[in-house]
């Protein structure tokens, strides 16, 4: 039997966690006694209802768990025989991706408001022919046909040209969508995530600005004017800090009532298949009706339905920093993890030396201890992007004086600073104005506070604290400095899936990336090509931006949905049992 929350056991509400040789938390999680479970019950909505209880008691009888291990009794509590719980779909990661699947799994569908008119008149007709529908029972790729916008993917264009109309030629419209909560469309869901609900912007540098507008980055049902309003000083600004960004997803976790759903402290370690054959290759529709739909009487009914079912296992950390191994079934898993966990290195000797770093916080932490204080040796920054950028305003800002390295020309036309309005980003015009005008070839030697080396790499670090630096003619320097950071940056970590993941993306040969390799999935549905009953959505699809990962959500929801619903049809047409 696998480590962790099976066996939860269906047909009695007894939640169980076991771990190997710690905690066993047991909870009533219904109230109903043994024999009268709702998720024997013959509604399927009133099932599904149960069975999300129970999946969100999981969650929280594991949240209190937490730091409480020591204290709650050793027990075994398994019912043997009883099949156990699969979770309908699992999601990894609980940044603005998985907060946003969250909330559509939770039934929150998005309608056209009654007085809404699109700019698009197109699309405007289209939202008419149905407009008592909810997007989400509509045929999306009809509604995306002929859009265009940011994202390669048509239903992320959709859904950002719906919540935010026109919003790249300068409109600012209003949304046409109305979300209305229809608890009966409910699919249960657990949200697994290192740490609280708002992913990488917990680990974003606070200080600096966002590059997109704050209600860019909001999420459906909660603007994040109205959330910001009254919480800062200066209502001018539209750009947000990321601190604030940070905040606005947990607290809109809660305001959403999903916290249920979500689970903190939880590092996932392998993702795999229970079993595999020849059928499920062939035919790999994925049908989530869950044991207690389809009263699933004993071991071996189990195992012939679980054949395409995920394990996924990891371990969440305590408050004592003890780690509770867990292991649970999905029959879908959606990969919401984003890009940021493992910064891009560079490859160069020396690079593991512990002056030479990888993040901007690393600098910040230094700062604040007073160790880049005084006269001090340059500090190295390698990289053209925003995020070396802030670390050069970050060094510029406490007077410590940079070394600036970056592969390009600085005229090149790709650079980032290029595509930005200087009135809205007056610091990044100032950095870019510094690369462009202290170069060491301007300036000939090293200006006291900034000086630029374009088109040079990294060719070593030395241990005394030296750098070697190359040009682009083959011409070496060699420099004190005082700490290197390397910002060049992220890969997606995608360790816990058979061979990195690698096999899921549009080149199988190389490692996933947000821009150049993708996850390869259904363009409607969000599901790997090659892998059924896996998801992904946000930057690992390639939406990068915020507005885009929306789409995502809508379509994963929609797919499962449109799945249960033929599911549940064909036992009724197979003269069912009267569970559905
Ligand atoms: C410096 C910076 C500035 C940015 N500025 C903007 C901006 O202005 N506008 C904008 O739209 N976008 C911006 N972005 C991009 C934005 O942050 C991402 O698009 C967004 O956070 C993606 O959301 P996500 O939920 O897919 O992934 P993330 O926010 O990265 O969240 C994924 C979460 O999954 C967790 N996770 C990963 N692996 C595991 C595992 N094995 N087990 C458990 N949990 C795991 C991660 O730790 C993380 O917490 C910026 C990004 C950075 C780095």
């Amino acid at each position: 039997m696998p480590l962790g929350f099976p066996p939860l056991a269906v047909g009695c509400c007894r939640q169980t966690l076991v771990t190997p040789a710690t905690a066993v938390v047991g909870a009533d999680t219904c109230g109903s006694r043994e024999g009268v479970c709702p998720v024997r019950c013959s509604d399927p909505n009133r099932g599904l209802e149960s069975e999300g209880q129970r999946l969100s008691s999981l969650a929280f009888s594991l949240n209190n768990s937490l730091g409480r291990t020591e204290t709650m009794p050793l027990e075994e509590t398994a019912l043997p025989g009883e099949p156990p719980l699969t979770v309908p779909i699992v999601i990894i990661g609980n940044g603005p991706s998985g907060i946003c699947l969250s909330y559509v799994l939770s039934g929150y569908r998005p309608y056209l408001s009654p007085e809404a008119v699109h700019p698009n008149p197109i699309l405007h007709s289209k939202l008419e022919e149905a407009r008592h529908l909810s997007i989400l029972d509509q045929d999306l790729e009809y509604l995306s046909e002929g859009l265009e916008g940011r994202s390669s993917n048509p239903v992320a264009v959709l859904f950002d040209t719906l919540l935010h109309p026109n919003v790249d030629f300068g409109y600012n419209y209003p949304s046409v969508l109305q979300w209305k909560l229809e608890q009966q469309h409910y699919i249960p869901h657990i949200v697994l995530g290192k740490g609280p609900p708002g992913g990488a912007w917990h680990a974003i540098d606070g200080s600096m600005l966002t590059i997109s507008l704050g209600e860019w980055m909001e999420l459906p049902g909660l603007k994040f004017k109205d959330w910001i309003a009254g919480k800062r000083r200066n209502k001018k600004c539209d750009r947000a800090m990321p601190e604030e960004i940070a905040s606005y997803y947990k607290q809109y976790v809660k305001v959403m009532g999903l916290q249920r759903n979500f689970i903190e402290n939880t590092y996932i370690t392998s993702v795999s298949r229970l079993y595999r054959d020849q059928e499920e290759d062939e035919n790999h529709e994925n049908e989530f009706a869950s044991a207690q739909e389809l009263q699933i009487e004993n071991e071996s009914e189990w195992a012939a339905l679980t054949k395409r079912n995920w394990e996924v296992c990891g371990y969440q950390k305590t408050t004592d920093g003890s780690h509770i191994p867990f292991c649970i079934f999905a029959e879908n898993v959606a990969l919401a993890t984003g890009t940021f966990d493992s910064p891009a290195r560079l490859e160069a000797e020396g690079e593991d030396l512990p002056f030479v770093h990888h993040s901007v916080r690393d600098l910040e932490g230094a700062i604040s201890k007073g160790k880049l204080s005084g006269k001090v040796d340059p500090v190295l920054i390698v990289g053209a992007g925003l995020t070396a950028a802030d670390a050069v305003l970050c060094a510029y800002n406490n007077n410590i004086p940079v070394i600036h390295v970056f592969r390009k020309k600085a005229n090149d036309p790709s650079l980032i600073f290029k595509q930005l309005p200087k009135t809205l980003y007056p610091e990044y015009h100032k950095i870019y104005h510094m690369m462009c005008t202290q170069s060491h070839t301007v300036i000939c030697t090293l200006h006291p506070v900034y000086t630029s080396f374009p088109e040079h790499r990294v060719l070593s670090f030395k241990s005394d604290m030296k750098c070697v630096l190359q040009s682009a003619s083959g011409l070496k320097n060699v420099f004190k400095i005082s700490m290197a950071l390397v910002l060049i940056g992220s890969h997606p970590n995608l360790f816990f899936l058979k061979e990195q993941g690698q096999s899921i993306g549009h080149n199988p040969s190389r490692p996933i990336t947000c821009k150049g390799n993708p996850v390869e999935i259904n363009a409607y549905t969000y599901e790997a090509t090659k892998e059924p009953n896996l998801f992904a959505l946000g930057p690992l699809v390639g939406d990068n931006f915020i507005r885009f990962l929306k789409g995502g959500a809508l379509a994963i929801t929609r797919c499962l949905e449109m799945r249960q619903k033929k599911k549940k049809h064909a036992i009724v047409e197979g003269g069912g049992d009267g569970v559905a």
